[in-house]
């Protein structure tokens, strides 16, 4: 098979302001962090597909532009063929200018935390540094039983839910260390705890359901898109379990604190610049605006239909959202367990709101801009001030029943009740920004929401040992199929790295 595709720099610079039209809202992320996204997109493949490659890889989210970088390090020719008109799915920078400073915010992914190791490698060695998430003061807590307290550290102290919060995230953790993360189903327990939702369970073990759930809610609603009543208690269990690394077993705080959690760090300049700096330096081997509509096997290859044309591989990658998977016609088609495996998964519903003010004025307060709330739009809130520290910004995950209730809502009713509640956690000033920005992740055709795919009760146990069998010639990469941190940047790097390995081992047969 021929060498990686390469692009003549003439017609790069030629197509460079057409494609600038083809940019959404991140588009301006250069000016700040060196890479234009207009000339990455420049930099993809314009025109003609190449007839055949050795490797397709379908999306070009961090997973598979991860797993395309792999396969074109080990001299193997690849094209990633993506459906958007540009990089990074779930990833998505967003350019603040205001008079008081710019800086740069994430629509989707933003996080990293202690043993993320791949995310946090892969950022090292691309040059994009994070800083730590502000967390100097005291949190907010809003509950409709007892009012507004200001606490430190990360439970808040509210006597209603001590007794509850110590005893079930104990269980939780200790059920969760017993949980292989590659095999969740191979657990003893596995099909009774995947025959429950975490509501369930919760109604069944605490001493006041109501008032932990709501709390729990808080970490359901941004961490899944979705309440408690949605998850299988198997899956938030493994979702726990791949809270970790090989070194350390997952945890319940891991995945939900700021200090030493998932939301410890973020990216300076916004986390889109991973997958911008992965998609420059793959250059016109990504082509954007092809979606794969059909994945035949016949005669030893793999025939790839795009809206571009058709692609004949040795072997494909599909890093796709689980339910965009679906929309895909596979001939020979999806086995029984794999099809009702991705027909289980559902994406979580979620959008990010965030206000933008002159200053991070709760600051000045003693308040590090986290707030979680029992009622309102605003139910789990972070400080998401870009590192310069100006201009300041909150930020509401509105995710599962809370995204069902103001979700659909006209945006000026949704930025009220927003800034309400950002009004209740941090004074009337949070009433009055300078910018609003929000992003529904639900309506986006090539994701369908987020974070991640949700197990409701039922599929995991049962069909889970599907995820990562290749069918044919063709392997799973995506967030969706990693062990630790699946649903997250840090498992989309590994699950693409794993998929990479999978098809180099079958090529050099
Ligand atoms: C609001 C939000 C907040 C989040 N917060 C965090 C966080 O703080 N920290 C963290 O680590 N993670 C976070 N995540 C999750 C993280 O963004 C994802 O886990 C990760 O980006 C997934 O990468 P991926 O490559 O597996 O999938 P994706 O990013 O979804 O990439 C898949 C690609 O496939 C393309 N595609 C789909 N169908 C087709 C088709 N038929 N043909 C061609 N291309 C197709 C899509 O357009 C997309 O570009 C968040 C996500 C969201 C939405």
């Amino acid at each position: 098979m021929s060498r990686p595709p390469t692009h003549p720099l003439s017609r790069r610079s030629v197509v460079a302001g057409a494609s600038a039209a083809l940019v959404g809202t991140g588009g301006l992320v250069g000016a700040l962090t060196g890479e234009s996204e207009a000339a990455v997109v420049a930099g993809t493949r314009q025109g003609a597909l190449p007839r055949a490659v050795d490797v397709v890889v379908v999306g070009a989210g961090i997973s598979g532009l991860v797993a395309a970088r792999e396969v074109a390090r080990k001299g193997r020719s690849v094209l990633v063929v993506e459906a958007r008109k540009r990089v990074g799915g779930r990833v998505l920078n967003h350019r603040l200018t205001t008079s008081h400073g710019s800086g740069v915010i994430e629509s989707g992914g933003a996080f990293i935390g202690p043993t993320q190791n791949h995310i946090a490698a892969l950022a090292d060695e691309l040059g994009v540094p994070t800083f730590p998430e502000y967390n100097t003061g005291s949190s907010v807590y809003l509950s409709s039983l007892i009012g507004r307290l200001e606490y430190p550290g990360t439970v808040p102290p509210d006597p209603t839910i001590l007794a509850d919060a110590a005893l079930l995230l104990q269980q939780i953790d200790g059920f969760a260390a017993e949980i292989d993360v590659a095999a969740p189903w191979a657990h003893p327990r596995a099909r009774e705890w995947d025959s429950m939702t975490l509501s369930q369970w919760i109604h069944a073990n605490a001493l006041n359901p109501a008032g932990i759930e709501n709390v729990i809610t808080c970490w359901t609603q941004p961490g899944f898109g979705a309440d408690p009543s949605e998850l299988s208690f198997l899956f938030t269990l493994w979702y726990v379990a791949c809270s970790g690394d090989e070194a350390h077993k997952g945890t319940f705080s891991r995945n939900s604190d700021t200090a030493s959690g998932a939301q410890e760090r973020r990216f300076v300049g916004g986390s889109q610049r991973v997958p911008l700096k992965l998609a420059r330096s793959l250059g016109d081997a990504v082509a954007l605006h092809a979606p794969v509509r059909r994945i035949v096997q016949k005669h030893h290859r793999v025939h790839v239909r795009t809206g571009r044309g058709t692609v004949v591989a040795r072997r494909v990658i599909v890093a796709a959202p689980p339910p965009t998977v679906l929309d895909v016609g596979f001939h020979p088609g999806l086995p029984a367990d794999r099809r009702a495996l991705l027909s289980s998964l559902r994406m979580g519903q979620l959008m990010k709101c965030d206000a933008v003010y002159e200053t991070p004025f709760w600051r000045a307060a003693g308040l590090n801009g986290f707030g979680i709330s029992d009622h309102g739009a605003a139910r789990a809130v972070f400080d998401n001030t870009p590192p310069s520290g100006g201009p300041g910004v909150l930020l509401a995950f509105v995710g599962g029943s809370t995204w069902r209730s103001y979700g659909a809502l006209p945006a000026d009713q949704r930025r009220s009740a927003v800034l309400q509640g950002f009004a209740e956690m941090f004074g009337p000033q949070a009433l009055h920004p300078i910018d609003f920005v929000e992003h529904d992740w639900t309506r986006e055709r090539w994701s369908r929401g987020g974070p991640t795919a949700i197990h409701a009760p039922g599929a995991l146990a049962t069909y889970g040992p599907s995820v990562r069998r290749p069918l044919g010639r063709v392997h799973w990469a995506g967030t969706e199929t990693a062990t630790y941190w699946s649903g997250y940047m840090d498992g989309a790097v590994s699950s693409g790295k794993r998929a990479a390995a999978e098809v180099l081992a079958k090529l050099r047969r």
